[in-house]
Order: structure tokens, then sequence, then C-alpha cells
């Protein structure tokens, strides 16, 4: 049933929006609009099937329902993908289609940069729409969320390595990356400075042989990150990625990672805590970005207080591991229950 796509995610609407003209096909998911206007980003991607990319966009917008309740922000969850056009195409045009697209919504979807959508189409939009967030501006806070989703997961994977790993440091703390991306490389950064020692894949060698330059990072082959022999495993990819086959063959202790939707199905969230792995939920530890776009959208962006705000998630990270301790139950579930008690409009 097209309703009850993906398991438990009745959405308040979605928006199937064509523009013959420019090609755009695209899927406006609006989750939830409890808290507040529905925020989340755009993808841009190739899909096997149109209903590859609807189940993608439900399961994307649920899940920033649930990021954005859990990160206390005024807003409810909805994504948008847009289905890559065959060939080449016109960028600008399309993304102005899709910015004509999310004013039809009239503020009930905010939309901001995903996964092959950059600031400068963001720029493009904001002609068309107010509705958009994630746009570099002269002297003022606000653009690419990616350092700050980098900086979540970062303070997440020192929380959970010392509440965990029962270490209080990363120094030598062995950690997995896979994907160095937009947030993987910051991630990189981040890591490389506290004194982890990384081992990296991207299906991009131009990247891997980079931090091997630059961090002395050990490359990996990408279809054996997941099973490196390391304490951290940080899916910074795409979606997926813990599922029936990785599993496993999973080695780290800890997994933190920027990448949505990490869990194929919520029973791989409980095979790895059968197998003593903990695993700290995606929506939880990548908020950092939209904390940062919600800011710049309300005029609220100062860059130290945003980073402070970012690094409240290992507050929560904590609070997350002692639930999970008093409910005998797994993070992935302890915090869809926690995100669940809180999508009603913040008093
Ligand atoms: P990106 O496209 O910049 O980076 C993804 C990287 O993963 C690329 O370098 C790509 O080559 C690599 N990759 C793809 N398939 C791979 C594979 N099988 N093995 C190894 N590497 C592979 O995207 P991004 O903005 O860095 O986002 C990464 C993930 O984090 C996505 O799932 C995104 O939805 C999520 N996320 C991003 C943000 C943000 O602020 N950018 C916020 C929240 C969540």
């Amino acid at each position: 049933s097209l309703f009850g796509l993906p398991e438990q995610a009745p959405h308040e609407r979605v928006l199937l929006a064509t523009d013959p003209a420019t090609g755009l096909k695209a899927i406006l998911a609006v989750h939830s609009t409890a808290r507040g206007p529905a925020f989340g980003g755009c993808r841009l991607w190739h899909y096997d099937s149109e209903l590859a990319a609807l189940n993608d966009a439900l399961r994307l917008s649920q899940g920033m329902s649930l990021k954005n309740a859990l990160a206390d922000l005024p807003f409810g969850g909805g994504k948008a993908v847009i289905l890559k056009p065959e060939g080449a195409f016109d960028r600008p045009a399309l993304f102005a289609a899709f910015g004509r697209a999310v004013q039809s919504l009239n503020g009930a979807y905010i939309t901001a940069e995903d996964v092959g959508t950059t600031t400068a189409d963001m720029r493009g939009m904001q002609a068309l729409t107010p509705y958009v967030s994630g746009i570099p501006r002269e002297g003022a806070f606000g653009g690419d969320p990616s350092p700050k989703t980098a900086w979540g997961v970062f303070v997440s994977i020192r929380a959970g390595v010392r509440l965990v790993l029962g270490r209080n440091s990363l120094e030598g703390v062995r950690v997995a990356l896979q994907g160095l991306g937009a947030v993987g490389w910051h991630l990189a950064e981040f890591l490389h400075q506290a004194g982890a020692r990384l081992v990296v894949a991207d299906v991009d060698a131009v990247k891997v042989e980079r931090a091997v330059a630059q961090f002395g990072a050990v490359a990996a082959h990408v279809g054996e990150i997941l099973a490196a022999d390391v304490d951290v495993l940080a899916p910074c990819a795409l979606g997926a990625s813990l599922n029936e086959q990785t599993v496993p063959a999973i080695r780290a202790q800890l997994i933190a990672g920027a990448a949505n939707n990490q869990l194929a199905t919520p029973a791989d969230g409980d095979a790895l805590q059968r197998r003593g792995i903990c695993y700290l939920p995606d929506y939880l530890v990548n908020a950092g970005g939209i904390i940062s776009v919600a800011r710049e959208y309300r005029n609220e962006g100062e860059e130290q207080a945003v980073m402070a705000e970012v690094g409240k998630i290992a507050e929560r990270v904590e609070e997350l591991l002692a639930r999970v301790q008093a409910a005998d139950s797994t993070p992935a579930r302890v915090a869809d229950d926690w995100a669940r008690s809180k999508l009603v409009r913040p008093a």
C-alpha cells in the first residue's frame, strides 16, 4: 500500500512534482508538521525505479521528523528527492522548477542541500521561494552544513568512545570511515587532529589518496571497509550499509556516522546489539547540519553558538545510552521511542 510505505510512516502529504520543460521529476515528502514546518534537504540522485525514489523520500523524511525532534528544533520532518534526468540537463532551470514546487507547498516544507545538491543550487532557488536554506551570505551566518554535521558526528564518537570503549581520548583509537565526501572529509580532519588512526574507503580513489597523504590514513577496499579491524565504524556514504550481509562481519565496537538510514531494517539494529556492537542512531548523531540550516533560516545563526549547540549532541548520546541501560533495549529502538514522544509542537 502506498499509504503504508515505509512501515509506520504515515505522511501528512507527498507531492509528485513534474515539469516537462526542464525534465523535473521530484518527490516532496512532508512527514510531520507537528513541531513546525517540515525541514529537510533535497537529494539529486539516479534511482533504479520511481518506487525506489519514493521509498527513499519517505524513509528520509520520516528520519527528519525524528532528527528534528531529538535536536529540539521547532521544525517537523520532510525531505525531497529529485530523480536525476538522464543525460545532459540544464541544472539552473531544473532547480528553478524544483523551487516552484517547494513554493507551491506554501511553507509546509523548507529545503536545503543533501547528497547531490550544492549551495549554488540553493542560491538559485532563492528568487523563486523563501523556503530554502543553506546559502552562504556575505558577513552573515549560513552555507554548507557539512562541517557542522561532521562536528556532531565527531562529538558523538568521542562520547561513545568514552562510554562504550572506556577510553578518555581518541588518541590511537582506530576509526574506519566509509565515504570521504562533504561530511566524511571534515570528520576525517577532526578525528586526525584528535589523534585517531584512520582506515578509509571511497569509490573516488582521488579522495582516498588525499586522505592517505594528509592524515596518514590506511586505504581499504570499498567492499571491505565495514569489516575493518577497528574500534569505531563511521558510515558516511549512503544508507542501508548496515544490513543482513554486512552486520555479521563488523569488528568495530561502536558505530557512529553521518549517513542517513544506515540500518536497512530495525532487525539489523537488534543484530548489532546481539553482537555487542553499540550503534548510535544516525539521526541523533548527524543533526549538526539541520541545526545549522535551521538557525540560518531563522536568522539566529552565529558560528560559535551553532557549534556549541551541535556539541550538545554528545549530551544526548550520553542520555540515550543511559536510557538504553534502563530500558534493556537497543539504542535504535530507544531513540525511536524518545524521538516519537517529541513529535508534538514545542511549548
Ligand atoms: P557526499 O556525496 O559529499 O559524500 C558521499 C561520499 O561517499 C562520496 O565521496 C562518495 O564517493 C562516497 N561513496 C559513495 N558510495 C560509496 C561506497 N559504497 N563506499 C565508499 N564510499 C562511497 O555526501 P555528504 O554530504 O558527505 O553526505 C554523506 C551522508 O551523510 C549521506 O548519507 C547524507 O545523507 C548524510 N548527511 C549529510 C549531511 C550534510 O550536512 N551533508 C547531513 C546529514 C546527513
